[in-house]
């Protein structure tokens, strides 16, 4: 096994950009360019999935 051609092959990586705004993806926030780009996307599925459970535990008349 050659170790050096880790480093050496060329990432097809840096072509990726972000579903949310179309910026470079950085590696850490894979597949997102950044944390806050993540939360939207996971927002965005997590409102879909959400929703139904949120109706029926919310109690929107209980105040603290
Ligand atoms: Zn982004």
């Amino acid at each position: 096994m050659t170790q050096n051609d880790s480093e050496a092959t060329p990432v097809r990586v840096t072509l990726a950009k972000c579903p949310i705004c179309g910026e470079p993806v950085e590696p850490r926030y894979r597949p997102f360019c950044s944390r806050r780009c993540a939360d939207v996307d996971l927002g965005r599925w997590m409102t879909g999935t959400y929703r139904v459970e949120t109706e029926e535990t919310g109690d929107p008349d209980e105040k603290e």
